[in-house]
């Protein structure tokens, strides 16, 4: 692989190319980021020294809409990682048919050392530095990786003060109270559900008989394992950053998401207390978890986990990919030469930004959804694109990867030919 992540993702569009009829010149426009601002953020520490924090803010590509995006807090963000991150966003939009183009944003910290005020001071003084560069029809802010809607509402608020006018629109996930969806919070993992859900009788799997293993317990990962449990899959393993836990019989999801509230690690939490009895359970690296022989893996943390180096432990005859970007185009190879089929992040975690979209029109209207709109809405649109990917898969040949791939390149290289010459 090459060592930018950039560079790997930039394969994809390779492979989808000879699919489409779509111009060199488009394809050249599409293999760059428009624009990358790199910002210093000082942050004031509750002792009273300033630290200076490195931020990025990606916009990929816009030719489609505004740029659409979430910002993430993680000690190892780089410019590489946020323009693929952004690169990513750009067909997700395409795939989704929102109205949106790519961007994404992120800070180098780990936000875990930090106070709430002290987390508050940099999120603000990260929108000083980027004000001038987003907006509700420029580019549009999301949660990510370590971040939520707490984090989005004070994002809203300084947007809000440097422009003099509310501006609910420039981000979303943000709490209910200004300007939130009902719905956004467990978007991303209730939309990769609906694509399971969708795609199940093609693949004839059923739940009671189906097994299951995830990768991450963040809110995608925690809130889709509780789905799938409740409709009636065989969860069998789970993990977080340290480490995760199986039991061969299916786990307790319910209760194992009401012990990590308490913010300590899966096993930690899970062994300290009674609810180690309720069933039978082994302790198991985040290595092992990706090497069980389970009908689905679901990678749900962050990017290049299955790599040339692990991708032959890979037991599994499915893999959904709710992170973004986590299998690298060469183990891609070997997977498809395995017969694993895999979905793609561009289609299963769209739900995120979906319901993103969706709080974006409520903001514009001033008028608000229920719930069953939502989700229903977001149902109707994951489903009718799955099964739209799913059949350029059979009538091309293609993995199913390059099959989401042509089909937003179908819609991108539309757009791009629509605006005509700019250069
Ligand atoms: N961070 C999420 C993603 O990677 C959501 C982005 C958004 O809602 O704009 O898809």
């Amino acid at each position: 692989m090459s060592d930018s992540l950039l560079a790997d993702a930039g394969t994809r569009l390779q492979a989808a190319m000879k699919h489409v009829s779509i111009s060199e010149d488009a394809i050249a426009r599409l293999k760059h980021p428009k624009m990358s601002l790199s910002v210093s953020i000082p942050v004031r520490m509750d002792d009273g020294s300033l630290t200076m924090v490195q931020g990025y803010r990606v916009r990929y590509d816009d030719t489609r809409g505004p740029g659409k995006g979430g910002v993430r807090y993680h000690p190892n963000v780089s410019l590489d990682e946020v323009q693929s991150l952004a690169f990513w966003m750009t067909f997700k939009c395409a795939v989704l048919n929102l109205p949106f183009g790519g961007a994404k944003g992120g800070v180098t910290v780990n936000p875990k050392g930090l106070s709430k005020l002290e987390l508050e001071r940099l999120s603000r003084g990260y929108i000083d530095a980027i004000a001038d560069f987003i907006g509700p029809d420029v580019d549009i802010l999301a949660p990510d990786v370590y971040t939520n809607a707490m984090i989005m509402g004070w994002m809203m608020d300084q947007y809000s003060i440097i422009r003099r006018q509310i501006s609910p629109a420039v981000v979303t996930g943000k709490p209910i109270t200004m300007g939130g969806s009902v719905g956004r919070d467990g978007a991303t993992a209730t939309g990769a559900y609906f694509v399971i859900e969708s795609m199940a009788p093609k693949l004839d799997l059923i739940p009671q008989y189906t097994t299951i293993a995830i990768q991450g317990f963040g809110k995608a990962g925690a809130v889709l394992a509780e789905l799938l449990a409740k409709a009636g899959y065989k969860v069998v393993a789970i993990s977080d950053s340290q480490g995760g836990i199986y039991a061969k019989k299916g786990l307790d999801i319910p209760s194992i998401r009401q012990y990590k509230m308490s913010s300590q690690s899966l096993q930690a939490v899970y062994c300290q207390d009674t609810v180690c009895n309720i069933v039978e359970h082994e302790q198991l690296t985040n290595a092992e978890l990706l090497a069980l022989d389970v009908d689905i893996l679901i990678p749900a943390a962050l990017e290049n986990q299955i790599t040339h180096e692990n991708v032959n432990d890979v037991r599994a005859r499915y893999i959904f990919e709710v992170a973004n970007g986590p299998i690298t185009s060469e183990a891609d190879k070997v997977l498809d030469s395995k017969g694993i089929l895999v979905f793609p992040d561009i289609l299963v975690n769209a739900g995120g930004v979906t319901v993103s979209y969706f709080e974006w029109v409520q903001n514009r209207s001033g008028l608000y959804w229920k719930m069953a709109k939502v989700n229903e809405n977001l149902k109707q649109k994951m489903v009718e694109e799955s099964q739209h990917i799913w059949s350029i898969y059979k009538e091309l040949a293609v993995s199913l990867r390059t099959a989401a791939y042509v089909h937003a390149l179908n819609r991108l290289g539309e757009a791009l030919n629509a605006k005509g010459t700019r250069d």
